[in-house]
């Protein structure tokens, strides 16, 4: 099967002030674009070429495939992370994080210290582990963590080419701005849901 690039959820400039439309045109059509092509290129005439994207999320070896393959599922992941349509925590993803962090004040300082604190390139997560429970964790490079058997709810890409434009080495600005189009909607979703909702709804799960 072929991967196929996923649409953005929005227009380009969707999100500005906070995120420039130049940012989301080299994010989108340049760097998650080209994900999507080297995963192809890698995937083909290996065993794990017709594996669907999440299969090979899950299932790969370490290695320039795993890489683009993840990057791929992470952007797709990151975009819906972000909403142009303001959103609030609300309903029973709202009382997991009281239970579970204190408070939703606590809750963006200990994510947006995940994201702060990851050196180098990387992701930030909100995560829920089989038994419900959640937690913050950040990944390096293109690690995602379902590989460690939990499930995504919401991600904050802290490559460098996700803020360099808009923010120059001011990661804490773009952290920052992060916050103001949060998408808790997509969050609430995936915190109900037995398995991450975005890869079935963007037709990245599909075989054959
Ligand atoms: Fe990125």
């Amino acid at each position: 099967m072929t991967i196929e690039l996923p649409p953005l959820p929005y227009a380009l400039e969707a999100l500005e002030p906070h995120i420039s439309r130049e940012t989301l045109d080299f994010h989108y059509n340049k760097h998650h674009s080209a994900y999507v092509k080297k995963t192809n290129e890698l995937v083909k005439d290996t065993p794990h070429a017709g594996k669907s994207l999440e299969e090979l999320v899950r299932t790969v070896e370490p290695g320039p495939l795993f890489n683009n393959a993840a990057q791929v599922w992470n952007h797709a992941f990151y975009w819906h992370s972000m909403s142009p349509q303001k959103t609030s925590l609300s309903g029973k993803l709202a009382e997991a994080i009281q239970r579970d962090f204190g408070s939703e004040e606590e809750f963006r300082k200990v994510f947006s210290q995940a994201a702060m604190g990851r050196f180098g390139s990387g992701w930030a997560w909100l995560v829920k582990d089989g038994g419900g429970k959640l937690s913050v964790v950040s990944t390096p490079n293109a690690d995602n963590p379902l590989r460690d058997g939990k499930q995504p709810l919401l991600t904050c890409d802290v490559w460098e080419h996700a803020y360099y434009i808009d923010y120059r080495n001011a990661r804490d600005r773009y952290v920052e701005a992060f916050w103001n189009v949060v998408n808790w909607d997509f969050a609430a979703r995936n915190y109900g849901a037995n398995e991450v909702e975005l890869p079935r709804d963007e037709g990245l799960r599909k075989t054959g």
